[in-house]
């Protein structure tokens, strides 16, 4: 009967250390993988640090507010989770359906040529990932946004919701017709390549506003418009390679 008492305490003794190595275990896992994916965050912070001193101020964009906004927006939550890695690199990226975000540098630098003080209202032709529709939200009170590619703006709805920004509106539909009941607008931005600058979106333009857009076929400009007295003053900035504004199927 003693002995039998004894080993029962035996066994009751030994699924106790059982127990407690497991729960050792199980929260060194946890601790672990908190500390890892804070060296993560800190990594990725680094990496869009250097991406802001080499790949942007390197290049000589100079507005201080637009370098703010390229150090606060994480890009790496707008690329899949395969290219997180290398969302601080100096090149596009592929984000599905055929289209890409764009280079770092010229992000900034588009974004840079529409001179925002923080008060306008911009219209953003080409939503895609949402990048650069956040980068204008630090910037501006109100950002309209357009895509054409309705998973794409589902997906760039959803995002800027969770990254917070309440200024963002997004609408599926086609840019070229632009968004006449919230026009007009201090800046409009494309980031796809129409073939020569839309007409429609240049009459959305206040006066004294802003247009910043890649412009052609295969060899494309990126051009600054201006609505001075009504009229169009175009200033050529650099070469560029953009995917192509498209028009509706069927239209
Ligand atoms: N600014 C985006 C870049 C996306 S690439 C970013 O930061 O990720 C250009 C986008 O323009 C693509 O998503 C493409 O689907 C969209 N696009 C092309 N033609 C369009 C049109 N007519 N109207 C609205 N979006 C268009």
């Amino acid at each position: 009967m003693r002995i039998t008492q004894d080993v029962m305490a035996m066994i009751v003794l030994k699924k106790m250390c059982m127990f407690l190595s497991l729960l050792s275990a199980i929260s060194s896992m946890i601790a672990c993988q908190a500390f890892c994916a804070a060296g993560k965050e800190r990594d990725l912070k680094e990496l869009r640090e250097e991406m802001v001193t080499r790949q942007i101020e390197g290049r000589g964009v100079t507005d201080k507010r637009v370098l703010k906004a390229m150090r606060a927006v994480e890009r790496h939550r707008f690329v899949g989770d395969h290219q997180v890695s290398a969302a601080y690199e100096d090149h596009p990226l592929p984000i599905g359906h055929g289209q890409t975000i764009s280079q770092p540098y010229i992000v900034a630098l588009m974004t840079e040529l529409c001179s925002l003080k923080g008060t306008e209202k911009v219209l953003e032709v080409g939503t895609g990932s949402g990048y650069q529709t956040a980068v204008l939200a630090e910037l501006a009170v109100d950002i309209y946004t357009i895509e054409i590619v309705e998973p794409l703006g589902t997906q760039a709805i959803a995002r800027l919701k969770d990254l917070g920004y309440k200024n963002v509106h997004v609408r599926i539909g086609d840019g070229y017709k632009g968004w006449p009941d919230a026009a007009p607008f201090d800046a409009i931005i494309i980031t796809a390549a129409p073939p020569s600058i839309p007409p429609v979106l240049f009459d959305q333009l206040k006066e004294g506003g802003v247009m910043v857009l890649p412009v052609g076929d295969y060899l494309q400009e990126l051009v600054k418009i201006e609505k001075i007295k009504g009229k169009m003053v175009r200033t050529h900035v650099t070469y560029v390679r953009f995917v192509p504004m498209v028009h509706e199927k069927g239209k």
